[in-house]
């Protein structure tokens, strides 16, 4: 232990002497030769020929220079001693003033040129080891000079609250409880409270989570401590870590308050696999293991919250996610309807619009647009306007801003037009219809046409318990809700979208695993008829047993097809005796883009109440 801090003393030692060395010559260089060079040089030969003319009033003889004072103007000079044996004798000659030197160089240059720095060094040296006492560790080499930027970590007084961030209604409800925490502390472990020590903003990118880790140490009035993934891509090995490190000590000081890392995938991805990356991987393994051992090292009750930020938790390293460190997730999705309107109205309260300007209009056309697209759709408006020197933004002004940001991101193509928005609400609200009336489905929490991931909508089951075994007929259930969007889109257009693509593809898997796995067809039997799974990165296919025959192969197809039609048609007699209900929540869901699983009960309720059960 001892020795092990020995050894980082001397590292340290060995740094600072390098770096003393280097500034040391550097005032040499810069400063003091200045200051001795008053003295001009002069060549030996002009020297000698004043000598000789009498015009030196008194010379300085060291070992390999001449320094002295012309008589003209005390005018001083310099030159380089070259092997003169009458030089003596001369000067004597000519009553010249000489004294001697010892030293290779003058006294006075001696205590410019290397005592003055040293002393300024040594004072620094003092300094410096005094900051560290009580310091853990030396940290690495040189880089401990790194500790000197500690001071210039600062917290941060944000000034942003959550009046600043639009439609993250169950985030920010969500933050509310870490608000109070940092607020009162002390107040909020006496009632039992334990923190979560790391909470992890998930989201697309734009979506304001950076913002709104922002705003919650706004609102708790608490100093913000803040460093992206990103930055840490280019240092070098070990700087990263040294910084993780200053960040915790300088925010434990100040606590309670936020430590935020941003981007935290690019320190945060898996580590497996990743070798082939060199000096990059390796910063990057050493700024995770920091902030792993940062935060295991000291307990939330202090009040030191960290939230990190990414739009890729898929790529996290699991030991992130571990209990005790980023154990709280918070989906931050893209803003619906409601959401966009009210983070146009934070970001034009600024800006001068003009009457025929109606933010909600603003709104619902820019369906599937992130709060930064929206915050960049009202700037690039007020700048066209303010180019066509108009006195206000105006209408047309916006819808040329939209198709702007619309053609300048590739990711946009998710704006959906009316049509096709009707089309996702229709579908979704048969999924959700169908969820709500079947029993041994999950009850529908949310459902929803912004689009998310590659899905246009969607329909947000939570699960009543957790479930380790399914009967048939809740299979069946699951079925009939999976094929119920297509259904809807039937009976509403009579014609179905290509919307429907993925739930047919689980729905077909579903039904065959119900065929060859459960044993769940009456025309096979309770036999396994499923092939061994195929190698895992085939994606887990599952293909028949190569003993199964041509006739039951083709059997399990037929089953198959019967499971996944019977599906359709329970989906299809429950959403036609409920057609009111259904034209209602797809109106909602279109109107309002998000719909409650509340709301969806309410509608059930109102609307159509002879609820005929089709099914046993
Ligand atoms: P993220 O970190 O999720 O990528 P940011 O927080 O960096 O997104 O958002 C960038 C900018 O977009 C913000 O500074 C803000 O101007 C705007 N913005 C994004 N989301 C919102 C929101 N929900 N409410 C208000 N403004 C937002
Ligand atoms: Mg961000
Ligand atoms: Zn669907």
């Amino acid at each position: 232990m001892d020795e092990k801090l020995n050894d980082k003393k001397i590292k340290f030692s060995i740094g600072y002497v390098i770096v003393a060395i280097l500034i040391m010559t550097l005032i040499q260089r810069f400063i003091m030769a200045p200051i001795l060079s008053k003295q001009t040089e002069i060549p030996y030969s002009e020297f000698k020929a004043a000598l000789t003319a009498g015009e030196v009033k008194s010379v300085t003889v060291s070992e390999d220079s001449i320094t002295g004072v012309m008589k003209q103007e005390d005018k001083a000079f310099y030159t380089v001693r070259v092997e003169d044996p009458d030089l003596t004798e001369e000067l004597e000659a000519q009553g010249v003033e000489i004294s001697g030197e010892i030293s290779q160089d003058g006294g006075v240059s001696a205590l410019l040129g290397w005592i003055l720095p040293l002393a300024v060094m040594g004072a620094f040296w003092y300094y410096m080891l005094k900051r560290m006492k009580g310091g853990t560790g030396l940290g690495g080499g040189l880089f401990s000079f790194g500790k000197s930027k500690a001071r210039t970590i600062q917290g941060e007084q944000t000034g942003v609250t959550f009046k600043d961030v639009g439609g993250v209604g169950q985030a920010a409800v969500e933050l509310q409880e870490v608000i109070e925490f940092l607020k009162n502390p002390a107040h909020f472990q006496r009632l039992g409270g334990k923190m979560p020590k790391g909470i992890l903003l998930v989201g697309p990118p734009g979506t304001g989570k950076t913002l709104l880790a922002r705003a919650t140490a706004g609102e708790a009035g608490v100093p913000f401590y803040s460093i992206s993934g990103s930055e840490f891509i280019e240092m070098f090995v070990g700087v990263g870590a040294s910084r993780v490190r200053d960040l915790f000590e300088q925010a434990k000081k100040t606590a309670p308050d936020i430590v935020f890392i941003d981007e935290i995938d690019a320190i945060g991805g898996k580590r497996a696999g990743a070798g082939a990356f060199g000096g990059a991987h390796e910063e990057r393994e050493q700024t995770l293991n920091q902030l792993l051992a940062e935060m295991d090292g000291f307990e939330s009750s202090r009040g030191v919250i960290i939230m990190a930020a990414t739009n890729r938790p898929e790529v996290l390293d699991p030991a992130l996610l571990r209990p005790g460190r980023f154990d709280r997730q918070i989906a931050i999705d893209l803003p619906d309807l409601a959401g966009r309107e009210e983070i146009l109205r934070i970001h034009t309260r600024g800006v001068t619009l003009a009457e025929n300007v109606d933010v909600a209009t603003v709104a619902r056309i820019t369906s599937g647009f992130s709060g930064a697209d929206l915050a960049n759709i009202v700037n690039e408006a007020a700048l066209l306007a303010a180019r066509r020197n108009k006195e206000a933004v105006e209408m047309s002004d916006f819808d040329e801003a939209i198709e702007r940001v619309v053609a300048g991101s590739e990711q946009r193509t998710r704006a959906m037009n009316e049509h096709e928005k009707k089309a996702v609400a229709v579908h979704e609200a048969g999924h959700a219809l169908v969820a709500s009336l079947l029993p041994g489905t999950d009850p529908v929490h949310k459902v929803t046409i912004v689009p998310r991931g590659r899905a246009l909508g969607y329909t947000w089951q939570r699960p009543a318990e957790e479930r380790y075994l399914l009967c048939e007929g809740e299979l069946e259930s699951r079925l009939a809700v999976m094929v119920g969007g297509r259904v809807a889109e039937a009976l509403t257009f009579n014609e179905v979208s290509t919307g429907a693509v993925d739930d047919l593809a689980r729905a077909t898997d579903l039904a065959r695993r119900m065929v060859t796995e459960f044993g769940m067809s009456p025309a096979l039997g309770p036999v396994r008829l499923a092939g061994e799974p195929q190698a895992a990165y085939l994606g887990m296919q599952m293909g028949l047993d190569a003993r199964v025959s041509p006739q039951t192969a083709a059997s399990v197809d037929a089953e198959t097809k019967r499971i996944v039609e019977e599906a359709v048609e329970q989906a299809w007699g429950l959403l036609a005796s409920h057609r009111e209900a259904l034209d209602e929540l797809a109106r909602r869901l279109f109107e309002q883009e998000t719909v409650t699983g509340e709301e969806v009960v309410a509608i059930m309720a109102q609307s159509s109440p002879a609820v005929e059960r089709s099914f046993a």
